[in-house]
């Protein structure tokens, strides 16, 4: 029996950002070691055109695959897509390396006969047989960074630093091992701990590093205090025996906006699922009880956090048109004042007065502020209950249902859209984006405020931050945001942390309702002693006011999601 079947299927992954000029000769050198061996390149958008480079590549040489990410998302989840890919595709063993020349090619060889006999090899520079030209201060920071590491975490290894490493794939899947959650070079330091106190099969063996010719260090400072923070972590969870090995819960489902199906577990659910996840009620943005979390993902190649479609509530825009929120319209005067500041927010880049479209008017109290500012309104709102009021006693045209459902009672030619809190709560935040778009006169404004992750307090609260509830879908960054409105056919022309305003005791209790049971339900019943016509504004910065305006180019009208993103990967 033969037949290329019969050989292991070898893919050699490596992750590039502006690495014009050394990858095609990488590359060739790669290939040139057997007819067998694959490689994958995942390219971060590199400025240098090392993507369309890549793609010229890849049409001359089957053997190579590309994924192209949208923007700068780091080597970890690099890597973390690479195995993933080599799972989903079927490979037998996976080879990961720098992109820059300071892993030659060839040491895969050597790695993949150590392969034989376990399951994962690394390239070690601290082995006998190993080199590395580094000199002075590198030199320094390495040899002490993985000495550290060696007698921190108690492990038999001498390298934990270098991406130059042989995995058995089965293995990878079997471990599930991609609930890794360093974002830079501590990943490395990460997958041996991690590969290790799950029983895996680990050696080393030597290779000769060069230093990278140009002489840059490429490792900026906060990843050397963000590793040194990882070690002590690392170390603490292998002292206090958290170190066990969770597989991370496989995710069979697409990313909303890029269409991509690598994604991994960041978060699990959590919250009584016995209790009922209560319907309509938690879906109330006056609710004290948003205990329940739901999963959250985060797509390797475009960057995205969300919850993925599986683990979304069905019925969705039922739930959103069955929200009542009495307290919300009790609470009417600070919800005024925060409008009336957040219009005088938005002024400066607003036309002088012209036809307005909200969407997720609720009560309609901001389309009450701008209407006494000349402009004509009209607003969506899903709610039934919402929409009335606002119709009734606010006395300004709230449509009942989507902006799909609504669309012929609409105009395409609005000078202005508003979707305050809006993004965050819908399965598709790029179609609903779009979908604004096509409603907005060429130049027209779109002002909206949403999440982003990227800021000091999700940072440090990570899966307490506050705003993971069961009702947001979607936990975009600013960057990622910014991205996204571009793609949609808009130019992003200022932003800025949202400020809102709120009385003291419904802060007070909403601050109380985060805590663990016994002290909320302590602390909770003070606010009744607080002044509730003292009204403040709470701004931490995690939610971002944005403002973009529709291209006047035709040209720049937004792209087709998901499939046509333009940043999806050629497979097999
Ligand atoms: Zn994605």
């Amino acid at each position: 029996m033969s037949g290329r079947y019969d050989k292991p299927r070898t893919l050699v992954a490596i992750a590039t950002y502006n690495e014009r000029e050394n990858i095609p000769v990488l590359l060739e050198r790669i290939h040139g070691l057997g007819e067998d061996l694959e490689t994958l390149v995942v390219d971060d958008d590199s400025p240098d055109g090392t993507g369309r480079l890549l793609d010229e590549l890849t049409a001359a040489d089957g053997r190579l695959h590309v994924v192209h990410r949208p923007a700068k998302l780091g080597l970890g989840s690099a890597h973390q897509l690479a195995f993933l890919y080599a799972i989903r595709h079927g490979f037998d063993r996976l080879v990961t390396m720098d992109a820059d020349m300071s892993h030659t090619p060839d040491n895969i060889p050597q790695l993949l006969d150590a392969l034989e006999d376990a399951d994962m090899v690394i390239g070690s520079r601290y082995i006998k047989g190993g080199t590395c030209d580094y000199r002075g201060y590198r030199m320094f920071l390495s040899v002490c960074a993985n000495t550290l590491a060696r007698l921190l975490l108690r492990l038999p290894f001498h390298e934990f630093t270098t991406s130059f490493r042989a995995f058995d794939v089965k293995t990878l899947n079997e471990l599930r091992c991609t609930k890794l959650r360093s974002r830079g070079y501590s990943f490395f330091m990460e997958t041996v701990f991690r590969l290790h106190s799950a029983g895996a099969r680990i050696s080393e063996v030597p290779i000769q590093f060069r230093d990278r010719h140009t002489g840059v260090s490429k490792i900026p400072r906060f990843e050397i205090l963000s590793g040194i923070a990882k070690l002590f972590r690392l170390t603490a969870s292998s002292i206090t025996g958290r170190n066990k090995f969770k597989p991370a819960a496989v995710i069979d489902d697409k990313c909303c906006y890029c269409g991509s199906s690598f994604m991994v577990e960041i978060y699990p659910a959590s919250g009584s699922e016995a209790e009922g996840r209560e319907g309509a009620e938690a879906y109330r943005c006056s609710s004290m009880d948003h205990k329940n979390t739901p999963q959250v993902v985060q797509c390797l190649q475009c960057g995205l956090m969300q919850v993925p479609g599986k683990s979304q509530p069905e019925e969705l825009e039922a739930l959103y048109s069955d929200v009542e929120d009495p307290t919300y319209i009790d609470n009417r005067a600070a919800r005024e004042l925060n409008f009336e500041k957040t219009y005088e927010r938005i002024e400066p880049f607003l036309p002088e007065t012209g036809a307005m479209l909200e969407i997720g008017a609720f009560c309609g109290l901001f389309l009450a502020q701008a209407e006494k500012r000349g402009w004509r309104c009209e607003g969506i709102e899903p709610s039934r209950w919402a929409s009335r009021i606002a119709r009734e006693e606010v006395g300004v045209e709230v449509f009942t249902g989507t902006l799909d459902d609504n669309r012929e009672s609409l105009r395409d030619d609005y000078d202005l859209a508003i979707a305050w809190d809006v993004l965050e709560h819908v399965p598709d935040p790029y179609g609903l984006l779009t979908g604004i778009h096509r409603m907005l006169r060429p130049g027209g404004i779109l002002c909206l405020s949403t999440l982003d992750r990227h800021n000091w307090l999700p940072r440090l609260t990570g899966r307490h931050w506050p705003w993971i509830m069961d009702m947001h879908l979607q936990y975009f960054s600013r960057d990622f945001f910014e991205g996204m409105l571009a793609r949609a056919g808009y130019e992003v022309v200022h932003v800025t942390g949202y400020t809102h305003y709120a009385t003291l005791p419904y802060l007070w209790r909403k601050a109380a309702a985060q805590l663990p049971g016994g002290f909320a339900a302590l602390l909770t019943p003070l606010a009744r002693i607080l002044p509730s016509a003292l009204i403040v504004p709470v701004s931490f910065g995690d939610v971002k006011l944005f403002i973009a305006r529709k291209h006047h180019d035709a040209d720049a009208a937004p792209e087709q999601a998901p499939d046509g993103l333009g940043f999806s990967h050629r497979s097999d």
